[in-house]
């Protein structure tokens, strides 16, 4: 039998910053699915084969327990009693969660009012010390910052080098999976740590001569909140996509490096064309995403509707990352539908509401 899967630091270490003497705390993140989705790309009258990274799969539902794995055994390495971030909510519940695990104190730093349901249950109930500050992800980065250079505390936001490591490992698995790097890699930027972790993963599969291509990144904020689209900070960020409600990344020139050095682009795609692909991704593929990771489909669909992919090769591939699972904000889902009124327990009832005719009487 093939050993079982024992996270993405088991299966990497050899391209981890990992020693002899790192304590390894896992969830068993990473080895998530990559779905072909050939009806979405018909949906989307998209002529390159199209894969889905389905990174809500992973232990607290976002890619961020791949970072979190490294950063959080390498904290214990050297000898930290506790870990802060700031966070639009996943890196907050992911946080959590492995500290909880390593038995180290977790303290977060939230902005009030734009966290999604699901992610402010996690961090909560994982046991972290959450604070929801008066305003944005930027306010709270700042200070995390400030706290961290006061205090021996250790920031596990994604300028925390090994939170990159990690996450690099989803870069790894794609190769592994479709035995060379996809063509395009779509990917939503929030805070602009997991583009540049994605491209550093398809750089070094490619110098280890693993993979022979790298692919083109194609990077998507929201409308909203696309600093790096509109060459400046934007003061008060604004989408439905909580997740990249970011106004000024910390990756900021990183994200441009892997965009340029790989012959990519970083756009910007509104809210409603989010949501449209949101729904797609539900409803066509059956895969419950939130908001935000949606905006790596939302943008292949834009760049396929102006041709972009027009003159790529027939075994051209996309692979869009869906970062974070749908449950992780009800809300959201719940607000774009009519709730369902409830009903006397009676079959005639039930049938009037789905529409069933009434079964002929013999
Ligand atoms: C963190 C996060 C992002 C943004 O990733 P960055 O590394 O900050 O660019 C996108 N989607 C989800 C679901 C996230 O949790």
């Amino acid at each position: 039998m093939d050993m079982p899967w024992g996270g993405i630091i088991q299966r990497y270490r050899r391209f981890l910053p990992i020693t002899e003497e790192t304590p390894i705390i896992t969830l068993n993140e990473g080895d998530t699915p990559l779905l072909p989705a050939p009806a979405l790309a018909e949906r989307i009258e998209l002529n390159i084969s199209l894969y889905l990274k389905c990174e809500g799969f992973n232990p607290t539902g976002s890619f961020k327990d791949r970072g979190m794995t490294v950063a959080i055994s390498k904290a214990l390495e050297e000898g930290s009693q506790a870990v802060i971030c700031a966070s639009t909510g996943n890196t907050a519940a992911s946080a959590a969660a492995y500290s909880a695990r390593a038995k180290l104190k977790c303290m977060v730093l939230l902005p009030h009012g734009s966290i999604a349901l699901g992610k402010l249950a996690q961090s909560i109930t994982h046991g972290a010390k959450v604070v929801a500050l008066k305003g944005n992800f930027d306010d709270a980065f700042r200070l995390v910052k400030e706290a961290c250079s006061r205090h021996p505390i250790t920031l596990v936001n994604s300028i925390n080098p090994y939170r990159i490591e990690g996450q690099k490992s989803g870069a790894f698995e794609i190769c592994d999976v479709l035995g060379d790097a996809p063509t395009y890699h779509a990917i939503p930027v929030g805070n602009a740590g997991n583009i540049c972790a994605y491209w550093k993963g398809y750089c070094e599969y490619h110098e280890a001569g693993i993979s022979r291509s790298r692919p083109r990144m194609l990077g998507f904020q929201a409308e909203g909140a696309a600093p790096i689209v509109r060459g400046e900070p934007v003061e008060a960020p604004e989408t439905i996509a909580t997740a990249i409600r970011i106004g000024n990344p910390a990756s900021w020139k990183g994200a441009e490096a892997a965009r340029d050095e790989s012959g990519g682009l970083i756009q910007a795609v509104s809210d409603e064309e989010i949501l449209e692909a949101y729904h797609m991704l539900a409803s066509v593929e059956g895969v419950f995403v939130e908001p935000a990771s949606a905006a790596s489909v939302a943008g292949v669909r834009k760049l396929a509707g102006r041709g972009y992919f027009k003159d790529a090769s027939e075994d051209a591939s996309v692979v869009c990352i869906l970062t974070g699972h749908g449950l992780k904000d009800p809300d959201l889902a719940i607000s774009q539908a009519a709730e369902p009124s409830a009903v006397e327990p009676q079959i005639e009832v039930v049938e009037e509401f789905l529409g069933l005719c009434q079964p002929a009487l013999v």
